[in-house]
């Protein structure tokens, strides 16, 4: 890290001792002027100009990122090692798909895990990639797949379209299953607040929602019986 405090000489002479690059944090009601300018360019170049001090930003081996933009980093890992494969700066897909697969991955791993049968194994994604539908529209997506040695059999993804960055789509196989606005940010958009219970409780609903649509889809897959020869 670089200095922030310089001593300047001449505002010592009257006694003043000045903080020439002091920056302060973009946080409200935060009075550090440590902050840094996150790190974050997109794949167009476009820098992010948040500033935050290191208790309001997130280090990733020594960069620092706004916390917005760490989530992002996070979720699309391997491809950040692209500088192409940065999203737009603006773009909240990725990280919101990543944020709602970790939360579902425990009960859809064990879902697959008890609709596998023998030969069959279930594959996961570890991070968020790019896809586009039919009408080449970008989405954001991550995948948990059965599969056996001939290839897929089924495969359930979570995504969030570039052009609606707030609403999650559930598919399973080709069946959409369900699509929704997560709580908090439905509230976020409306500028409500809640307590924190009846957001826990708004959450635990959200989630319980799409994991009864999954396995009730994933169920229907295997009374079906039939292979998926068009998931991919
Ligand atoms: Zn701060
Ligand atoms: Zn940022």
């Amino acid at each position: 890290m670089t200095t922030l405090f310089q001593y300047d000489p001449k505002a010592a002479d009257n006694g003043v001792v000045a903080v020439a690059a002091a920056q302060p944090c973009s946080l409200r009601g935060c009075t550090n002027t440590n902050a840094q300018i996150c790190a974050y360019r997109d794949r167009r170049g476009r820098r992010c100009p948040a500033t935050f001090c290191p208790a309001h930003s997130v280090s990733f081996s020594g960069t620092s990122y706004c916390r917005r933009h760490a989530g992002t980093v996070q979720a699309i890992g391997e491809l950040a090692k692209d500088p192409n494969g940065f999203p737009d700066l603006n773009d909240r897909a990725p990280s919101l798909v990543n944020w709602i697969a970790r939360d579902l991955d425990q009960s859809i791993r064990r879902l697959l895990g008890r609709a596998a049968r023998g030969g069959e194994s279930v594959i996961v994604d570890e991070s968020v990639r790019l896809a586009h539908d039919p009408a080449r529209k970008a989405r954001w997506e991550r995948s948990w797949r059965i599969v056996e040695h001939t290839g897929l059999v089924l495969k359930v993804t979570v995504h969030v379209s570039e052009d609606n960055d707030a609403l999650v789509h559930v598919r399973v196989g080709t069946e959409m299953v369900a699509d929704g606005v997560p709580p908090w940010i439905a509230r976020r958009r409306e500028g409500q607040e809640v307590e924190a219970a009846i957001d826990v409780s708004q959450r635990q609903l959200f989630y319980r929602f799409l994991e009864e649509n999954i396995s009730s889809a994933v169920l229907r897959f295997r009374a079906r019986g039939d292979r998926a020869p068009w998931g991919r």
